[in-house]
């Protein structure tokens, strides 16, 4: 197989950072002659856009991830990049001006550590050889050593480790081989920890290294929402996750799970919407409103559902209340909230107009908000505050994809 044969087998062109991803313009990209494939536009909060190339080490794989077409049985065709190429690919889409920044991730052929140290001499190239300082993102498998654990947080700006699951017997029953008490997430909090050891002796700017993600395969192992947002509002806490991603499982033609239903896409919605409650709004994990089975309600958004279980809050006024009763009002978030409470010494509110024109969603803030003491709106009628039906957007059919779905999060 020639090289560019294999890098299209081995990358993915659509956009899948969830939903900061800019819809992708890679097969734009990958279609210019002579173009490397599997670049894709994406934003990173606070960093604005940029270009990825995302590509797989190996999608060889021994390991029985239920979810993956890539598991050892999948029929898919296998093949490797070595070090070397990864690094001349990556180099020339970045000298010719199509790609920013590296994700690299692979599957697990055999020993991990082999694998994982692979990467290392992949991203080790670009560093050291080829001077390339940008953004480099290494997922690290699972099984790797602590020792590779502490180079990856050396080398790349941000390492990744999939949890999967918020317990043992969760992941379990979605990769037997894989080890959530004694290796993903103890990896995943010496990865946090080294991250911060690293920011706190060198500058943050020269450092470059951002906090570890992580990610979950969402409703396949029977785990309730109150679990997986426990385990990330702890490691959030304690600063040794940056974020999470969710993916909603979705079953795949030819893998073990081909037969499970489908997880709703709103409950994905859902969990990132409470994650940024956690992280960006000043919210605690047990303010958060779960149903009796533990998962946050598919009808309300969470900030909506906090807001109708604390009718001794609202209404508040809001030409004199503080940014940080303001940002708790659904449909107001923190940028908007500052810029109000910016805005209000040198300008009067007259109305929802001026709300609105602000960034205000007054479909969902006008009953929450009085103005000289007026409710702006009618108490909210179910459907303004719906985002989405249960079962909305539901995947019944397994489908098609070469690469594990959730392999560039
Ligand atoms: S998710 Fe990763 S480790 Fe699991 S089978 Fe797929 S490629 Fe292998």
């Amino acid at each position: 197989m020639d090289l560019r044969t294999r890098v299209t087998l081995l990358s993915e062109s659509r956009d899948r950072d969830g939903p900061a991803g800019v819809p992708a313009r890679a097969g734009e990209l990958s279609s210019q002659p002579g173009a490397p494939v599997g670049i894709t536009r994406v934003t990173h909060p606070g960093h604005g856009p940029t270009r990825l190339m995302r590509v797989m080490q190996t999608n060889a794989c021994s390991l029985s991830c239920g979810y993956c077409p890539t598991f050892c049985g999948g029929k898919v065709r296998r093949t490797y990049l070595e070090p070397e190429e990864v690094a001349r690919v990556f180099m020339s889409a970045q000298r010719g001006g199509l790609a920013d920044g590296l994700f690299l991730t692979s599957g697990v052929p055999g020993r991990p550590s082999k694998m994982t140290d692979r990467m290392l001499a992949t991203v080790d190239l670009l560093r050291r050889r080829e001077g390339f300082r940008g953004y480099v993102h290494l997922k690290l498998l699972p099984g790797a050593e602590r020792a590779q654990v502490e180079a990856a947080v050396r080398l790349a700006s941000r390492v990744s480790i999939n949890l999967e699951a918020p317990g043992d017997g969760y992941v379990r029953a979605l990769a037997r081989e894989k080890d959530f008490g004694g290796d993903l997430l103890p990896k995943l909090e010496l990865a946090g920890r080294l991250v911060l050891e690293r920011r706190r002796i060198e500058s943050p700017a020269r450092s470059g290294a951002i906090g570890p993600t992580t990610q979950f395969v969402v409703g396949a192992a029977g785990e309730a929402d109150r679990e997986i947002l426990g385990l990330v509002a702890r490691l959030e806490r304690q600063r040794l996750l940056h974020h999470a991603h969710f993916s909603a499982f979705q079953p795949v033609v030819g893998t073990p799970l081909e037969g499970q239903r489908a997880t709703p896409a709103a409950r994905e919605l859902r969990l990132y919407q409470a994650e940024h409650l956690l992280r960006q709004y000043g919210f605690e994990y047990d303010e958060l409103v779960f149903g009796t089975d533990g998962n946050l309600s598919l009808h309300d958004d969470p900030k909506t559902a906090w807001a109708l279980a604390h009718p001794e809050r609202f209404p508040i006024e809001v030409s004199r209340a503080p940014y940080e009763a303001l940002v708790r009002v659904p449909g107001i978030g923190p940028a908007t909230a500052r810029s109000l409470v910016a805005a209000r010494p040198r300008s009067v509110i007259r109305g929802s107009g001026d709300l609105r024109a602000a960034g205000v969603d007054m479909a969902r803030a006008g009953w929450f908000l009085t103005l000289g003491g007026r409710r702006l709106a009618h108490a909210p009628r179910p459907q303004q505050l719906r985002l989405f039906a249960p079962g909305e957007h539901l995947t019944q059919a397994p489908f098609r994809t070469p690469v594990p779905p959730c392999a560039y999060r």
